[in-house]
């Protein structure tokens, strides 16, 4: 099975689409998304239609949240607050229905688990940046893999037999049975990694290799769409920087 896995596309519609083209060129079998349809972007319906209509299974992000819930908001950081009040005013009732409909953790088989932030109280939304941060979270879930997004930074933490910890940035890795996994594909919509290509990564459980993508695409046009939103100029300003 190769899997496509997307994660946070925020509303970035001309990201989406260049990933979703390029991971069709490529060819897989299931996309899976790991949360955030919305937030930031320009376009929360068309990113929240599109990715349903393509992805075998999606989990629920904490903006996806924060809009259905604002009082979570209180916790974000001022634009991203605006951007999740902005984005509730907007968002179709369906889509809001479909949002309020995803789970926390999703399994497209065994051993593979999906997040949105971490296996460990996802609804708590922590974040998997440290060596220190992924020896926590492999001690709370069973599979040999979990995808995660919310840091919006590819890379792969690996577990040894021996219980050691390790970090690959995105170079494409062989998942061998004696070790376990914590992949996060990066960003579709907003990278944070000073790359400011969309990022996703594909999963191919046959010949057992993860694979990292970046796209480039039309940033201009995400940037004006945000500006003529009227959403905070420096959610466009950080696209073209990858951060
Ligand atoms: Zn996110």
């Amino acid at each position: 099975m190769r899997y496509a896995v997307l994660s946070d596309a925020h509303g970035n519609l001309e990201a989406l689409e260049a990933v979703l083209k390029e991971a069709e060129a490529i060819g897989y079998d299931r996309l899976l998304f790991l949360g955030d349809f919305v937030g930031y972007g320009a376009n929360p319906n068309e990113c929240v239609e599109l990715i349903r209509e393509k992805a075998y299974l999606a989990v629920l992000g904490n903006h996806d949240s924060a809009v259905l819930h604002p009082e979570e908001a209180d916790y974000f950081n001022e634009f991203a607050r605006r951007a999740v009040l902005w984005t509730r005013e907007r968002l179709t009732k369906e889509n809001m229905n479909y949002l309020a409909s995803l789970p926390f953790t999703a399994k497209p088989e065994g051993n593979i688990l999906v997040v949105h932030a971490s296996p460990h109280k996802p609804e708590k939304w922590d974040y998997i940046l440290s060596i220190y941060d992924a020896e926590f979270h492999f001690g709370h879930f069973s599979e040999p893999i979990c995808l995660f997004g919310h840091s919006h930074i590819p890379g792969i933490f690996i577990r040894e037999p021996d219980g050691k910890i390790t970090m690959i940035e995105d170079e494409p890795l062989k998942l061998d049975d004696s070790r376990r996994f914590l992949i996060n594909p990066g960003s579709v919509g907003q990278p944070r990694d000073l790359d400011w290509r969309a990022s996703f990564g594909l999963l191919d459980t046959e010949k057992r290799v993860f694979e990292f993508f970046r796209v480039e695409y039309d940033v201009d046009k995400a940037q004006l769409r945000i500006k003529e939103a009227g959403l905070p100029e420096v959610l466009a300003k950080r696209l073209a920087i990858g951060y």
